[in-house]
């Protein structure tokens, strides 16, 4: 489906701005350079590895740091390009470790990404596809809020680059790092985007830069079942699946996208993704809403839905926010729920809230912090 871009009310990517080298691929740095003047044809290859292992590895954001290429080089290369991060509007820290960025790629362009350490191998990056989104999930904040654009390859990339700036992990560490894991769950529905996701998944996989390994790199949808294949296919990437539901009736309303492309077909695709396996489970993620999907019987109901799917479940408790009609599930509910799951075989992890007292947690992203500034326009001070 082409999502429809509202190009109006924002700043689409600038086309007449000096090339950003630290959002290129590695195909793209070559030609960047050759186009240049900086290296010619035949020297292109050495000097984009060179150049690549600085901007990537050693995550530089100033050429004359780069210190075994020829100082005049240097100079061509800062005459010609950027390399710089983008603007951080806003940065949090809350009480458990989560860091929360607002990032501004252009005016009127911005998305946040979020650290969650303990998630993952050492630590997860939630990274934003989209500013806003087109999906109009119900319980979810995002969702109230118009599509404003797709986010470039290199604005995804750039998302990573922040976080490690921030985390102090550069060069890229080749154990113990803190940042172990990305996914794509913040705003936006990364199938809708997929080209740059996979560019970006391209980038940030490279064994020669930040070298995250693509089975740690895990892409959550709500369902763009003509996509799922795709995905699999172009980056290899770890699927999850937003459910919530386990009837049409039910999912029509909670992800109206459901409409489109109902449960019986979602589970056709998701058994049909390339490299499932019990080594490499789908994930299904269900949040938890009172009174709504949380009774025994959707438990199992969810247990007879992913039979015969490798699959972990990921409980996730609903985070209200201003004006949302649901209420989380009571903790009772959530754990008699998950020992359904456990009792027929699958890990069900209830995920913890985390970042909250930053809004930071799963579906509040942006829409809260556009609200914040808002309201700090109209000089009234109010805290998360
Ligand atoms: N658009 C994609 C990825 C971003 S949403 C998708 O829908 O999968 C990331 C996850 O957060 C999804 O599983 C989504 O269902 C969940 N989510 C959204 N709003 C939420 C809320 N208010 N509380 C808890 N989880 C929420
Ligand atoms: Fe969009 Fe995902 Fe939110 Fe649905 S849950 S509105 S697809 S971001």
């Amino acid at each position: 489906m082409a999502a429809t871009l509202d190009l109006s009310r924002a700043s689409a990517p600038s086309q007449t701005a000096p090339v950003n080298l630290a959002g290129l691929t590695r195909e793209g740095l070559k030609a960047a350079l050759i186009a240049a003047g900086v290296a010619a044809p035949d020297k292109a290859r050495m000097r984009a590895a060179q150049v690549w292992r600085w901007v990537h590895h050693y995550g530089v954001t100033d050429f004359a740091k780069m210190s075994d290429v020829a100082k005049e080089t240097r100079t061509r290369m800062a005459d010609a390009f950027v390399l710089r991060r983008p603007e951080i509007v806003e940065r949090q820290q809350s009480r458990d470790g989560v860091r929360k960025w607002l990032i501004r790629f252009s005016p009127g362009v911005e998305a946040e990404t979020v650290f969650i350490p303990g998630v993952g191998r050492a630590g997860a990056l939630c990274v934003s596809s989209q500013v806003g989104c087109t999906l109009n999930c119900s319980f979810c904040h995002t969702g109230t809020q118009a599509l404003v654009r797709n986010l470039t390859g290199a604005e995804i990339i750039s998302q990573v680059q922040v976080a490690r700036d921030d985390l102090g992990e550069w060069p890229s560490p080749k154990e113990d790092r803190q940042l172990s894991n990305i996914v794509f769950m913040g705003m936006g529905e990364p199938l809708y985007n997929l080209d740059n996701v996979a560019e970006a998944m391209e980038v940030i996989s490279d064994n020669e830069g930040i070298a995250l390994s693509r089975r740690r790199i895990t892409v959550s949808t709500s369902g763009v079942v003509p996509e799922l294949k795709p995905l699999g296919d172009r980056t290899n990437a770890m699927l999850a699946i937003s459910l919530h539901a386990t009837n049409d009736a039910l999912r029509d309303e909670l992800v109206p996208l459901n409409r489109k492309y109902p449960i019986a077909e979602l589970m056709a695709a998701v058994k049909a993704y390339p490299g499932l396996s019990n080594a490499r489970r789908v994930t299904f993620e269900y949040v938890m809403l009172k009174g709504v999907n949380d009774s025994l019987a959707d438990a199992r109901a969810l247990v007879k839905l992913v039979q015969g799917v490798p699959a972990k479940i990921n409980l996730i408790p609903f985070n209200p926010w201003p004006g949302s009609k649901y209420e989380c599930s009571d903790w009772a509910t959530i754990e008699a729920f998950a020992a359904v799951l456990n009792r027929a075989g699958y890990a069900s992890p209830i995920r913890t809230p985390r970042g909250r007292d930053i809004l930071a947690a799963c579906g509040q992203l942006k829409s809260e912090s556009e609200k914040q500034r808002a309201s700090a326009l109209r000089a009234m001070t109010r805290t998360a």
